[in-house]
């Protein structure tokens, strides 16, 4: 067992031998995640666990634990967000037909498997969509009433535009016949 995570690894040499590599990632080191966070505080600790089933099937079985900051698209402020994750996938292998777009499916390249990268995909998959704190009361409650009332004011704005648009134009054409 290694205490720090390898940049890579051949996942099906590591499957065969039954390894477990565990390590503890800073957040900031996660570039592509971190485009999607509040900031670049935390650390995620990370295990792999590769093992090949009674078919010979590949498998990574992979637990990643820690907290990030996520930005409220209501308020704009930022909140906790814990990291749980637990999966066992299969990784692609042409031989038993297992693919690279198959669902769950771990692709692996010439290189072999970059931890992070993965490590980095399946948490961006885990986080919501629309990042939101629980409640409105947990919002801030003077950017949110800011918010509500300025996305408002913008959508009457699009309206008024769209009278004036493409079809005010061809009203315009019309009305000269
Ligand atoms: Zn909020």
């Amino acid at each position: 067992m290694s205490d720090r995570l390898a940049q890579r690894i051949d996942p099906f040499k590591a499957a065969d031998q039954g390894r477990v590599l565990q390590g503890r990632v800073p957040v900031d080191q996660l570039h592509r995640l971190c485009e999607a966070l509040a900031d670049k505080l935390g650390e995620i600790d990370a295990s792999f666990e590769f093992e090949r089933d009674n078919a010979g099937r590949a498998f990574v079985v992979l637990d990643c634990r820690g907290a990030v900051n996520l930005r409220c698209e209501r308020c704009l402020g930022a909140f906790r967000r814990e990291i749980a994750l637990h999966q066992r996938m299969p990784l692609a292998d042409a031989r038993f037909g297992i693919k690279d777009a198959d669902e769950d499916v771990v692709s692996v390249g010439e290189d072999g498997l970059f931890m992070r990268d993965l490590i980095e995909d399946e948490i961006l998959l885990a986080l919501p969509l629309i990042p939101r704190h629980a409640t409105i009361e947990a919002c801030d409650p003077d950017a949110a009433a800011w918010l509500v009332k300025d996305g408002n004011e913008k959508s009457e704005g699009l309206q008024a535009d769209s009278a004036s648009g493409p079809f005010g134009v061809l009203r315009t054409l019309k009305d000269k016949d």
